[in-house]
């Protein structure tokens, strides 16, 4: 199946990695909307929100823990950051394989 991101953890093709574990790999998003911009994707292919189960809990809490680790590596841990999951058309998820974005270093007011 072809998929960017299992692409991606699979070593595929290349990014810049910022944390790498069995579960988990995060590299920063190609298209910085920020100057921290990284992307914290399970390496099991899930493809959105939708299809978590219960199984899938710890994980995600691992999802949300990797990604203040790197908030704090990155020294923006005091100012602040957004972390944002995508879901669907509406919700603005192109990539479908599910991802939380650590977003910081600027000021991120708005939309929630
Ligand atoms: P989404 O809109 O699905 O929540 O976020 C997908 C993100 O993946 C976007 O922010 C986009 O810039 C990023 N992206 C798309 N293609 C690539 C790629 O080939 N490499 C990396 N590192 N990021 C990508
Ligand atoms: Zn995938």
């Amino acid at each position: 199946m072809h998929c960017l991101f299992c692409t991606i953890a699979a070593k595929e093709i290349p990014a810049s990695i910022r944390h790498e574990d069995a579960e988990i790999v995060a590299f920063d998003d190609i298209h910085p909307k920020a100057p921290t911009h990284v992307l914290v994707v399970p390496k099991a292919h899930i493809p959105s929100v939708r299809e978590l189960t219960a199984n899938d809990a710890a994980l995600m809490g691992r999802l949300v823990l990797v990604a203040a680790k790197l908030a704090e590596d990155a020294g923006i841990g005091e100012r602040g950051y957004k972390l944002v999951m995508n879901c669907g058309k509406e919700g603005g998820q192109v990539v479908p394989h599910l991802h939380l974005h650590l977003l910081g270093g600027k000021p991120l007011q708005g939309i929630v």
